[in-house]
């Protein structure tokens, strides 16, 4: 391995991080009200993580081909075209019109300096989505979350495939009840996507062991995607790792063979369809039972 290549894999994840942070700490005021700046820096880091996979695989199994790049440019395209946009309507106005309305404030957290507002809005929004990913491993709510277990490799953008419900089910945050400047909350975002983008990536990084501690990378997250139900029951931190940490649900390791049930890939429709496959079963089982009672 070439030294120069070994460093630029060494040093990608934290410096692409840096320079995130780096860009909305500096970033003009006029800026922050035009949304497609956020989107553009998150379809930017993803092609850019999706373009590194041809220059350090990770595994050969995981090499994208035509219709995985299909499937992923289409739910790219969903996430950013439709998901997003009705959290905001239905998620995060509400919330702040309620913050606004119970009088709700953290003025504290507007003085803090730039790094400590991005840290704390990353931890809140990370803290939610690890609680209600665990949920999901453990209630109904698995019928929502199993598509997205049931890719059967991974890419830079598989982390935005699975059932749209739970698209949007995961991306539900409290950060709108918190006063924190548009700037870092922005940033905290666009942490999560690239985060999550390289936790998803065919690409094989030499992780600085200070940053695998505090963020998710490939290793923990593809354990999370082994085959076997009970197995996945660990590492459910989208981007800070350090939760599972915490929480007592890390799990060292890796896993290259990755899907459920038998491994079987799902279509599109059939991702779409999959949390209604138990009230289907129910209506089959009873028209089952009505059929043989009259036959
Ligand atoms: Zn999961
Ligand atoms: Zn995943």
């Amino acid at each position: 391995m070439n030294a120069m290549k070994k460093l630029v894999f060494t040093l990608f994840q934290p410096a692409t991080l840096a320079l995130i942070v780096l860009f909305w700490a500096t970033v003009p005021a006029s800026w922050l009200d035009k949304t497609w700046v956020i989107t553009a820096i998150s379809v930017g880091t993803l092609a850019m993580v999706q373009a590194l996979e041809f220059v350090n695989e990770r595994h050969a199994g995981w090499r994208l081909d035509l219709r995985e790049f299909l499937t992923d440019l289409f739910y790219v395209i969903l996430y950013f075209a439709a998901i997003s946009k009705i959290e905001t309507k239905l998620a995060e106005e509400p919330l702040a019109s309620a913050k606004q309305a119970l009088g709700i404030s953290t003025e504290w957290a507007m003085h803090l300096p730039f790094i400590a507002q991005v840290f704390l809005a990353l931890f809140v929004m990370e803290l939610g989505q690890y609680w209600l990913h665990r949920l999901m491993h453990n209630s109904f709510l698995w019928w929502t979350h199993a598509p997205h277990h049931h890719i059967t490799q991974l890419n830079a953008a598989k982390g935005l495939v699975g059932n749209p419900l739970e698209l949007f089910l995961v991306s539900l945050s409290v950060i709108a009840l918190f006063d924190l400047p548009l700037n870092a909350i922005f940033c905290a975002y666009n942490l999560t996507g690239a985060i999550a983008a390289f936790a998803h990536a065919n690409v094989r990084f030499y992780t600085p062991r200070w940053y695998a501690y505090l963020f998710t990378t490939v290793e923990p997250h593809s354990l999370h995607h082994t085959v076997g139900f009970a197995e996945t029951r660990c590492n459910y931190a989208n981007a800070m790792i350090l939760i599972d940490r915490m929480f007592g649900t890390f799990r060292a390791g890796e896993a290259e063979v990755v899907g459920q049930d038998e491994r079987r890939r799902l279509r599109i429709s059939q991702q779409f369809m999959f949390p209604l496959r138990p009230l289907l079963a129910m209506i089959k089982g009873n028209r089952g039972t009505s059929a043989s009672a009259s036959g």
